[in-house]
């Protein structure tokens, strides 16, 4: 018989010296012990040992552990066999080993003695050698087995107990664990404040700075130094995002938005670096489906932005699509949209395709060297795309480019389309000649030309476009070429082609390097700076084929400061913040929009001034030592209950970023929230917002 022992390499190593069977025979005659030894002389699995002394009989059992006892009844001495039985129950080690008493004949009383005693079997000597060796077998197997169920039912209890404490153990680790996570959380949120405060500084005066007389040299530096502050912005906002991510404190806003509109702007966002390496920026959005859709646009965007950076950043020359595809959403009421980032640039080997969307994971370290980054940008996406009702996947070849694939689910809803989704009557049936050599610039403004109804021929070189319009058959309304296309003097170009097309409208597609100034040239109906918006395009077109002439002049570096903004938006201003520095950025700013404004270090400060003068409107910085922002609202609200027109407008001005501080803003019953550091154009929005709501005829 094979015993069944489970395979634990414990329960085995335990086991080594009962695998075999061993037979001790305890007999002061060595005749016996040489008739027993001749019977098992053939056995190989039959190991025999002989012990002529009674009196070293149990210590040897001890040592030897045999898996059966062959004791003889009668022996010299004053220990009889019976006695030694006795003696090797009593031994723990051979309290279980099986006894076979060995008697001159058979003898009821004694047997029964020996059977009370502990023995296994009783034979009379010396038997027969098969039922010898079968009563060996059998009691020496019954004994490894049983050794062997005990052994395993041991091992069992210990790895029973063994899991009971890891589990125990994981527990505890578990809450640590949490703990930890939380404090993390909590510490990137305080850090990320921290941090925020004195960028608030540098943004601001880099802001203010460039505002002033600076020669080139000087304006290249500080425009520099406002470029590397926004970038650690978006560093320390994806580290918070990680975290609040982390702590599943991200919540989605639903409100409707143009999801063609959201891929323009995030395409708007990364024209600049595109456009220092000459790549082509191009949206595909499917226009037969509704644009107008029900979601949260902002982290649609985030997403969109995270990924057309990265194929900007991993790109050298070539191009960068995004390309929209709606379809029904599993739901009823509801599409899935399927976005495409499609870039030509280095690519990604596909054994290092699986690590990608993890966090803090970069492809290979020599890349960030070289590209920079934080290694969250995917993570962070792909968390949002599943949030967002979708999924995340790449495909790519080392060499040959990456496709970056992301869905999402949306609502629909019964907004009106958006103004580019409906073509306007004066387009419709209009010819136009599209000189335009990269092929995926040329399907997307073939694309909106079919939903525009406008009848488009394409040429991919300005020759073939000569070409056609020197065939008379030919007519043609409107010619919308790229720029770059027309040669180095644009201007003479410009007027060839309208002469040559009998005074067709031209309008330029200009690559966003071309500086604002230099677009304006002559014999042009119109021009666009590219990435356009479908908008930017349809109402350039529509201008352009009812004569009105429009320029782009999307000025990179215009002021945003307008002096006179105060008397548009009169407002009776205050500001709290305990920080020296963020007080004069906020006071500064406001200044060059023509304000005049009243100071306060905290919440204190606040009330005192409100008793001495009236105010339209309170900037409030939330964290200020002696009263903060949140009980100084609470306060102002006190004073003029319900919805006084008396009481000013309550804005406000903090470091913290994270989810529920909008909201604790609100519940504390300020009116609106903005963040730092503060970018002028937020700050003009809100002004306006506000001080054009609630004049300030109070
Ligand atoms: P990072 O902030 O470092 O860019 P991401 O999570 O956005 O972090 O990207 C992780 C890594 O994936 C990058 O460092 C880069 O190695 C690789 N990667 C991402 N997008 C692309 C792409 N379009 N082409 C090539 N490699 C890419």
């Amino acid at each position: 018989m094979q015993p069944s022992v489970p395979a634990t390499p414990g329960l085995m190593g335990r086991l080594p010296h009962i695998h075999s069977m061993m037979v001790l025979l305890v007999d002061d005659q060595a005749l016996v012990a040489e008739a027993v030894r001749r019977s098992l002389a053939n056995l190989g699995d039959v190991d025999f040992h002989y012990c002529p002394d009674p009196k070293q009989a149990v210590a040897l059992a001890a040592q030897l552990k045999p898996t059966v006892i062959l004791q003889d009844l009668i022996m010299p001495g004053d220990v009889d066999g019976l006695d030694l039985l006795r003696q090797y129950r009593a031994n723990p080690v051979t309290k279980n080993t099986p006894v076979i008493v060995l008697s001159t004949k058979e003898e009821a009383k004694v047997k029964a003695q020996a059977f009370e005693l502990g023995a296994n079997d009783y034979l009379v000597k010396l038997p027969d050698r098969v039922e010898l060796v079968a009563r060996i077998r059998f009691h020496s197997q019954f004994y490894l087995s049983q050794m062997q169920r005990d052994e395993a039912y041991r091992a069992l209890r210990e790895s029973q107990q063994q899991l009971v404490d890891s589990n125990t153990a994981l527990i505890s680790l578990n809450q640590k664990l949490e703990e930890a996570t939380r404090a993390k959380s909590e510490f990137l949120a305080n850090m990320s404040h921290e941090i925020r405060t004195p960028m608030n500084g540098v943004v601001g005066m880099t802001t203010l700075l460039l505002d002033t007389a600076l020669t080139s040299e000087q304006r290249d530096f500080v425009e520099t130094i406002r470029g590397s502050g926004e970038n650690l912005l978006m560093i320390i906002n994806d580290i918070l995002d990680f975290s609040k991510i982390e702590s599943g404190k991200i919540e989605l806003e639903t409100h409707p938005y143009d999801l063609r509109q959201c891929v323009d702007e995030a395409l708007e966002l990364l024209a600049p670096k595109a456009a220092e390496k000459g790549l082509d920026l191009v949206s595909l959005v499917d226009p037969a489906w509704p644009s107008m859709v029900v979601g949260d646009v902002t982290r649609l965007r985030q997403v969109l932005v995270n990924l057309i950076g990265n194929a900007v950043k991993f790109t050298a020359k070539g191009e960068v699509v995004v390309s929209v595809q709606t379809s029904p959403g599993r739901k009823e009421g509801t599409l899935a949209v399927h976005f495409t980032v499609a870039d030509t640039g280095i690519g990604i080997a596909p054994e290092k395709q699986g690590r990608l969307f993890q966090s803090f994971s970069q492809v290979d370290s020599s890349t960030t060297r070289h590209f920079g980054g934080t290694g969250l940008g995917l993570a962070i996406s792909k968390w949002l795309a599943e949030l967002m009702g979708g999924t995340i996947w790449v495909e790519s070849e080392a060499g040959r480019g990456s496709k970056f694939h992301f869905t999402i689910t949306v609502r629909t809803t019964a907004q009106e389309a958006p103004a580019w989704q409906q073509p306007p009557a004066v387009l419709s049936g209009r010819s136009v000649l599209l000189i335009e050599d990269n092929a995926a610039q040329r399907q997307a403004i073939a694309q909106l030309a079919r939903l525009w109804k406008l009848r488009l021929t394409e040429c991919d070189t300005l020759a073939a476009a000569v070409a056609k319009l020197d065939d008379p058959a030919n007519n043609y309304d409107l010619i919308l070429a790229d720029a770059p296309l027309l040669g180095a003097d644009l201007a003479l170009t410009a007027t060839r082609l309208r002469t040559a097309a009998r005074g067709a409208a031209v309008v330029l597609l200009l690559p966003a390097r071309l500086r604002a100034g230099e677009a304006l040239i002559e014999g042009v109906a119109g021009s666009l700076v590219r990435p356009h918006r479908a908008t930017a395009l349809l109402d350039v077109l529509v201008r352009a084929l009812t004569g009105a002439v429009v320029q782009d002049r999307r000025a990179p570096s215009a002021s945003p400061f307008e002096i006179s903004f105060a008397q548009r938006v009169p407002l009776r201003l205050l500001l709290a913040d305990d920080n020296a520095v963020n007080q004069k950025v906020a006071t500064m700013l406001l200044k060059r929009l023509g304000y005049t404004v009243d100071t306060a270090g905290n919440g204190l400060e606040v009330l005192a001034a409100l008793e001495r003068k009236v105010y339209d409107l309170i900037f409030l910085d939330v964290q200020m030592p002696e009263m903060d922002g949140y009980e100084a609202a609470r306060k102002i609200r006190a004073k003029w209950p319900g919805d006084s027109r008396e009481r000013p407008c309550l804005i406000a001005m903090t470091g913290n970023a994270m989810q529920g501080d909008r909201e604790r803003c609100l519940e504390a019953g300020m009116d609106d929230y903005i963040s730092k550091p503060v970018r002028i154009e937020e700050l003009k929005a809100m002004l306006e917002r506000w001080g054009l709501q609630r004049p300030s005829s109070r």
